[in-house]
């Protein structure tokens, strides 16, 4: 499959970035334009034709956007453009937030996590059995509603894309409350990463055309929380999750102090599992404290027909892997 025609823009940084997308962003209609950091999910999507961008702004010339560093409140930030690699490999983040370098290890395989980036996985498109196909192969059966048609083939009377948010750092970074930066024009804004994601299969995220994520910031108060991340994939060496489950607890006196469940790859977007701090804190882990914890993200999960396993396994998996990691996060 080859890829379609596009015009290849390098800025040097930030600022350059974001004044090529207003301008390139700008018009009547609007010019495509997409963004390239690591590429390891943009150029497979682009030689399916799911995208066609007149413009791809290649992010890697920007030096300030990589590395790990303390920020001014005392937590780390790390910049988009950091390598998943570098991730899994910083001894810092092992030793204070350890489910995020366990959830960056699983990603993919070693070739991809040396090439993606943190930016490019929170960024990550959502998936569908329906969607990452060849252009033939969807147009044979009619497209579906997130590109080049009107019916979703998975809930066909609804209106509604139902594509499954399937990125592994994700849950592990809501459970330790992170923030992102955006760069747009009106210059630079920070948000929580659990209000970047819409919930919607096709438009997932609140990112507009002439934005780009900048930076990750992990706060200091979340610090040290025992973390494990747990994943469900047909090719252990190298496939998404289709069902993934990040757990971070604070123990006091053999007590959980705290602790936050994040889901992924069950529904259109990430998330956390309402009830899981409530359910956990003032008790002690145990079998049944566990499985009430895995029942109640199994509650949260609604997977349903996009992904190659049925939705009732990747839900029971999302139980019982819960259980598991809430017994190893405890340890
Ligand atoms: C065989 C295979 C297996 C994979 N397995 C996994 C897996 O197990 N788990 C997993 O999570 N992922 C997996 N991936 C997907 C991908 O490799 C990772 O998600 C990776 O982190 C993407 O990062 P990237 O830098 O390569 O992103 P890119 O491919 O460059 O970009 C991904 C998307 O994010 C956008 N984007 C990138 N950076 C920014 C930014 N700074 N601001 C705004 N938008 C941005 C791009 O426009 C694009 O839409 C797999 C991919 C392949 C090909
Ligand atoms: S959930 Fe429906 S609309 Fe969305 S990608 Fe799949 S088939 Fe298409």
């Amino acid at each position: 499959m080859s890829l379609p025609q596009f015009k290849l823009l390098r800025p040097r940084t930030v600022e350059e970035a974001v004044e090529i997308l207003a301008r390139v962003g700008a018009g009547d209609p609007p010019p495509q334009v997409r963004i390239l950091a690591g590429g390891t999910d943009l150029i497979p999507s682009m030689r399916q034709k799911l995208f066609e961008p007149e413009y791809v702004l290649d992010l890697r010339g920007i030096a300030s956007l990589r590395g790990i560093k303390p920020d001014a409140q005392g937590g780390v930030e790390i910049g988009a453009l950091t390598t998943l690699r570098a991730i899994e490999r910083s001894e810092f983040l092992r030793q204070h937030y350890p489910v995020l370098t366990e959830a960056a290890a699983t990603v993919a395989s070693p070739v991809l996590r040396n090439m993606g980036t943190i930016g490019g996985n929170i960024c990550l498109d959502t998936r569908c059995l329906w969607y990452n196909q060849s252009l033939t192969w969807r147009k044979g059966c009619g497209f579906c509603i997130k590109k080049d048609g009107d019916l979703c083939h998975v809930a066909p009377g609804g209106t509604k894309c139902w594509a499954a948010f399937s990125a592994d750092t994700p849950p592990a970074l809501l459970c330790l409350n992170a923030e992102i930066e955006i760069a747009s024009p009106a210059g630079l804004r920070r948000i929580a990463l659990k209000d970047f994601y819409t919930g919607l299969g096709d438009d997932y995220r609140i990112l507009q055309s002439n934005e780009l994520v900048t930076r990750v910031f992990l706060p200091a108060s979340s610090e040290d929380y025992h973390g494990v991340y747990r994943k469900l994939r047909v090719r252990g060496s190298i496939d998404y999750p289709l069902a993934g489950v990040a757990v971070v607890i604070k123990a006091s006196n053999g007590h959980v102090a705290d602790a936050r469940i994040g889901i992924t790859a069950v529904n259109p977007a990430p998330l956390l599992v309402k009830g899981a701090s409530e359910l956990l804190t003032g008790r002690m882990i145990n079998e049944d404290l566990a499985a009430a914890a895995g029942d109640l993200a199994a509650k949260t999960a609604k997977p349903l027909t996009t992904s190659a396993l049925t939705p009732e396994y990747r839900r029971e998996m999302i139980r019982v892997f819960t259980k598991r990691a809430v017994l190893a996060a405890a340890h």
